[in-house]
């Protein structure tokens, strides 16, 4: 690796949810930050983490073997203290403590938010790898982990509807995505679902009954509707899990149960597919550019 520039330092870290592919953007963020000789350090926990100074110098090797795991070797948090004034303050204190030059997170929309607090008190270039499976950053196309959380839940539908089918039933699968309606329109589309709700527009109940109701009458014995976790009935009062308030609901209006399957968080975890691991090589080695040409926020 020739003479390190003892002059730069970056430190790294993972915030908010994690998802899959985030491992691959940190290996090639830290891989290429050791190619330009600059030393690199791994905070631990995210924003959280950082408060507690939780930051060691990092290695090439400690980011063997990861580019095919879920999760994130840093860990990743969500921290209250980091959204005061006094918490951010602290954070620009021990990032100057250890005379960090740049700052990468990888995260979602709120880790972002969160950087740019930061970076009313640090000084330091502040650079963000989006992501998160929600899919929800503006400003770019795709976040790291969207297509294996899209993946995870398909297959999850695959096996649901042998037994919808089988048994004649209609199943409403509650995907995740926050206020986004990005991964249940996708696993909609990606699994053949009779229909799907999303939090960008209300629930059209009557439209969900029509189409249950039409399929019976032609003979079709199962379905599967699609529920973004954020879709609502009342966006001023949303509920925990939409998925069994819309079954309850159109279920009575059928006159048929509904069965609900919550998929949960089995989609944040799991093995990133390719394109997640190539993206997040990608968008890791791009961070490290943007330091490099002086580039910040
Ligand atoms: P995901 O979308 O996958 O859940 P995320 O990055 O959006 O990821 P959040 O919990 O929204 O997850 O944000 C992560 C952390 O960023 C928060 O716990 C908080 O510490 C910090 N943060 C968010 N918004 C702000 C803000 N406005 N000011 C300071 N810090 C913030």
């Amino acid at each position: 690796m020739g003479n390190r520039n003892e002059d730069k330092r970056i430190a790294v870290l993972a915030s908010g949810g994690d998802s899959p592919g985030m491992n691959a953007a940190l290996r090639a963020a830290v891989r290429a930050a050791l190619w330009e000789h600059y030393q690199v350090f791994g905070i631990q926990n995210g924003y959280e983490g950082l408060l507690l100074n939780d930051i060691r110098e990092l290695t090439s090797r400690d980011m063997g073997l990861i580019i095919n795991q879920g999760g994130t070797v840093l860990g990743t948090a969500r921290s209250a203290q980091f959204q005061t004034r006094e918490g951010l303050q602290k954070a620009a204190a021990i990032l100057n403590e250890h005379r960090i030059d740049a700052l990468c997170v990888v995260g979602g929309d709120g880790s972002f938010r969160g950087l740019m607090a930061l970076s009313e008190f640090y000084k330091g270039q502040v650079v963000g790898i989006p992501g998160t499976i929600d899919n929800d950053i503006p400003g770019t196309e795709y976040t790291i982990g969207f297509d294996t959380a899209v993946q995870t839940a398909v297959e999850a539908i695959d096996k649901l509807r042998d037994t919808a089918l089988s048994h004649g039933r209609i199943f409403f699968v509650e995907v995740m995505g926050r206020k986004s309606g990005q991964i249940a329109l996708s696993v909609a589309l990606a699994s053949g679902a009779e229909d799907v709700l999303i939090p960008e527009e209300r629930p059209d109940i009557e439209a969900v009954v029509t189409r249950l109701t039409k399929g019976r009458d032609r003979g079709k014995r199962f379905a599967i509707v699609v529920v973004a976790e954020g879709a609502t009935l009342d966006a001023a009062h949303p509920v925990e899990s939409p998925a069994f308030q819309l079954a309850e609901i159109i279920g009575k209006q059928i006159g048929q149960h509904i069965r609900v399957s919550v998929l949960g968080h089995i989609q944040r975890g799991g093995r990133p597919t390719s394109f997640d691991r190539v993206w997040g090589s990608r968008t890791g080695d791009a961070a490290i550019r943007f330091i490099k040409q002086g580039l910040t926020g």
